[in-house]
């Protein structure tokens, strides 16, 4: 059943649709979950947990083997981590993780034709799936999108709109032309959301079904963290592990929606004022998810943090140095790491897993800028 988030009206999943009628975002609710028995001689994607996908037939499944990324033991500023190479999805980035899913969900439903607006990586992932299940997708994304990203959304051959303009005025001009097609939001789409609850399945399995004690991930549009957390909130209530972990979310200093509302303790996130920020991933100075993505913080005992331009770059270069090249968005959330331990809220023994979002090569421009010459 998908609920409306605001006036609890529920509609079938059998019925394409993206918000409620009182124009609010819609939650997949569903009491299915796999077994860990079940598990066993599956194979190693995310499609392995299928039942607490929301897909009912496997030929509308559109899968490029997405998930199963490695987890990698390291350290950042002294705290042992775990490093969880998502970036090494199919497209580059952990959206695919929340795009085979939803799009596979538009193929169950016959959408023939989608429109979609992202600051690039989503718009790059929507734009592969779309196009190997046969919809035809058209994607904005604002004029400053690295390079590489509007390259991959065009081999794709989606039809690609560059707005003049901010990721607010992107998503406005993409909602304009929704009102013609369908429109496969990520920040929208409850079948993204569940794509990402199988980061939190994978992280506990890769590690024998122990929780970690903390996860670090950037959030902008914030289905990454719902995500981490309606996955281990499943988790939990399976009797699968014993307690959430904690969830420490991290913008950057110059577009801090979530992490405003959070220190202010306030129930919804308002819009702020942004600046330009190396972060492109997450610059969204209002997340449609607000109310949800505070709650999810909230009940997993978790923190709000920012970091500075000067620490994202420095924690690319840090990683490049261990052999992991990310975009600098996916540098905020190592970045992070260092307060955290400053705060005193992990020590040697706890167990932290810190999510990177997007591989290196998407952001060749703005790394060539950076490094000069
Ligand atoms: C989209 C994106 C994020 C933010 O994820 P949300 O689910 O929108 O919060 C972080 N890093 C990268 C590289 C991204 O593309
Ligand atoms: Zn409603």
């Amino acid at each position: 059943m998908l609920t409306c988030s605001c006036c609890n009206q529920a509609y079938p999943e059998t019925e394409p649709r993206w918000r409620c009628r009182c124009g609010a975002y819609l939650l997949l609710q569903s009491d299915r979950m796999f077994t860990r028995d079940a598990l066993s001689g599956r194979p190693l994607t995310l499609w392995r947990y299928r039942e607490a996908l929301g897909i009912e037939r496997d030929d509308s499944i559109v899968s490029l083997g997405e998930g199963f990324t490695p987890l990698v033991a390291d350290a950042l500023f002294g705290q042992p981590v775990l490093l969880k190479l998502d970036q090494l999805n199919p497209t580059g980035s952990f959206k695919d993780r929340g795009s085979t899913v939803m799009i596979s969900k538009l193929k169950e439903w016959g959408v023939p034709e989608i429109v979609e607006d992202s600051s690039g990586n989503a718009g790059a992932s929507v734009a592969a799936y779309a196009r190997r299940a046969g919809i035809a997708a058209r994607i904005f994304v604002p004029a400053s999108t690295s390079a590489g990203k509007t390259a991959q959304i065009r081999m794709h051959g989606a039809d690609l709109v560059r707005v003049d303009g901010s990721r607010e005025e992107t998503t406005r001009a993409a909602l304009a032309a929704a009102s013609q097609t369908f429109y496969a939001s990520h920040n929208w789409s409850p079948y993204f959301v569940a794509g990402l609850k199988t980061l939190a399945y994978e992280i506990c399995e890769q590690q024998d079904w122990q929780a970690p004690d903390w996860v670090v991930a950037p959030v902008g549009g914030g289905s990454l963290v719902l995500g981490l957390y309606l996955g281990f909130a499943d988790l939990v209530r399976a009797g699968i592990i014993a307690r959430m972990p904690r969830i420490a979310a991290v913008q950057a200093a110059v577009c801090a929606p979530v992490y405003e509302a959070w220190r202010q303790r306030l129930h919804e996130v308002p819009e702020v004022d942004k600046r330009e920020t190396a972060a492109e991933g997450i610059a969204i100075a209002r997340p449609v998810k607000g109310e949800s993505i505070l709650k999810a913080l909230c009940e997993s005992g978790g923190v709000a943090l920012t970091v500075s331009e000067e620490e994202i770059w420095a924690t690319a270069h840090l990683l490049a140095e261990k052999g992991i090249y990310v975009e600098p968005t996916s540098a905020a959330a190592p970045a992070a790491v260092r307060q955290l331990v400053e705060q005193g809220l992990v020590g040697t023994g706890s167990r932290v897993v810190v999510e990177l979002t997007g591989m290196g090569l998407k952001a060749t421009d703005k790394f060539l800028a950076h490094l000069g010459g």
